[in-house]
């Protein structure tokens, strides 16, 4: 098994307050549905957002 913990909070820019910040990482799924959704949370002004372009190398 795998750990990547450190992985957790990934250094993101912020796409509301423009914070280069640690971003809280989401693991969720649909309402309804299986399929699995990442978000991101900023812990500066709680903004939420989708994983759309990593800026970081992460594991498939
Ligand atoms: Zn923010």
């Amino acid at each position: 098994m795998k750990t990547n913990h450190y992985r957790d909070k990934i250094s993101q820019d912020c796409p509301k307050c423009e914070n280069r910040v640690l971003a809280i990482r989401i693991n969720g799924f649909y309402a309804g549905s299986r399929d699995r959704i990442f978000l991101w949370e900023c812990p500066l002004c709680g903004d939420v957002w989708k994983k759309a372009k990593p800026r970081l190398k992460v594991e498939a």
